[in-house]
């Protein structure tokens, strides 16, 4: 039988790459020329393969007449044209939940090193300035109140392991959500006012650009600390930027920025802030489930099965 032909926006890891290329004819976007597949080789192409990261954009989609299928390696979707493609037919896969323990593991990583100042420990230990002093106190994390803005897969995720902190925990969404013992807030504001840690959980899009801006962060206020690992478009990031600097935040612990990865200078210079380059589900074990998962989607659409983790 005939491989379906695949176009692949960007790379994945080897096991996949190779996984990949023994089920289809491999089209990979990053070795094509700057108009991408050929003419000749458009209309043959009836599956992509991206990353929540790229995406595909309209231009993409109308070029490529018989497409089917689009299989997202990352459970944020935000970066994909989904109108043209729910306007098209073509069905849209994710890969939710396999990731949620490490998102939430790295949020509480960040919250602590924030918090602790673990990196300011670890350059005092290196450098040799141990021997003239300590560094400063620190706030601590347990016992505080933590805030969560978007508690759904990741963000109940989070919720149970900060829970292991002792922590009074509220959250932020569209509605309450009934099941959860947690206190809800349908204000944002209201939340980061309340909470001594804030912590993203939101999906990006247009819906959430900016959610975080110049109001949230005062309400957080000079002792409170925010954590991002949802989209770096959540965040009005001058408005962070600036909290950063004047110091009316306490300090930041982010995964996800604009401009990935050429992400603003101005983070460099802080040292109130702690910085991850998109980690979020950055382990092998998840990112091995995460190209099962895509491909797993995929092998269900061309043998007419249901899709596993369907977005459209
Ligand atoms: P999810 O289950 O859909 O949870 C998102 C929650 O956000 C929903 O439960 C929803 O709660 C809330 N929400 C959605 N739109 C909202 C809006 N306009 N205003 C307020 N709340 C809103 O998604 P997930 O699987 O937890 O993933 C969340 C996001 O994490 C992804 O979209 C992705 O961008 C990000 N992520 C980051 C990394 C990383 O490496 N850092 C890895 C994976 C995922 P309500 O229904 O109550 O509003």
């Amino acid at each position: 039988m005939m491989k379906p032909d695949l176009l692949m926006m960007g790379s994945y890891p080897d096991g996949d790459m190779e996984a990949l290329s023994s089920a289809y004819r491999l089209h990979k976007l990053w070795e094509l020329g700057s108009d991408g597949p050929a003419v000749s080789i458009r209309p043959l192409i009836r599956a992509i393969a991206t990353r929540g990261d790229l995406g595909v954009d309209a231009q993409t989609l109308e070029i490529l007449p018989h497409l089917e299928i689009i299989a997202c390696y990352g459970v944020g979707v935000d970066a994909i044209d989904l109108d043209m493609a729910r306007a098209r037919g073509i069905r849209v896969t994710n890969t939710p939940e396999v990731l949620n323990g490490d998102v939430a593991d790295l949020a509480i990583g960040l919250a602590l090193a924030a918090m602790r100042r673990i990196p300011t420990g670890d350059a005092h230990v290196r450098s040799g300035a141990w021997a003239k002093g300590n560094p400063p106190l620190t706030p601590r994390l347990h016992g505080k109140k933590l805030g969560i803005a978007g508690l759904g897969r990741i963000g109940s995720t989070v919720a149970r392991r900060f829970s292991g902190f002792d922590m009074d925990i509220g959250y932020f969404g569209r509605s309450p959500h009934e099941d959860a013992p947690y206190r809800f807030f349908d204000d944002l504001t209201a939340l980061a006012a309340w909470a001594d840690l804030l912590v993203l959980t939101l999906p990006g899009g247009a819906a959430t650009q900016k959610i975080v801006g110049k109001e949230v962060l005062q309400a957080l206020g000079p002792e409170g600390y925010l954590v991002n690992v949802s989209r770096g478009t959540t965040v009005d990031e001058e408005a962070l930027l600036q909290a950063l600097e004047a110091r009316t935040i306490a300090g930041a612990g982010l995964d996800v920025f604009w401009n990935e990865p050429r992400i603003d200078p101005r983070f460099a210079r802080l040292d109130n802030v702690v910085l991850q380059p998109h980690l979020g589900s950055a382990t092998i074990e998840t990112r091995r489930a995460m190209g099962q998962l895509v491909r797993d989607n995929l092998t269900a659409h061309f043998a007419g099965l249901p899709l596993l983790t369907p977005v459209i």
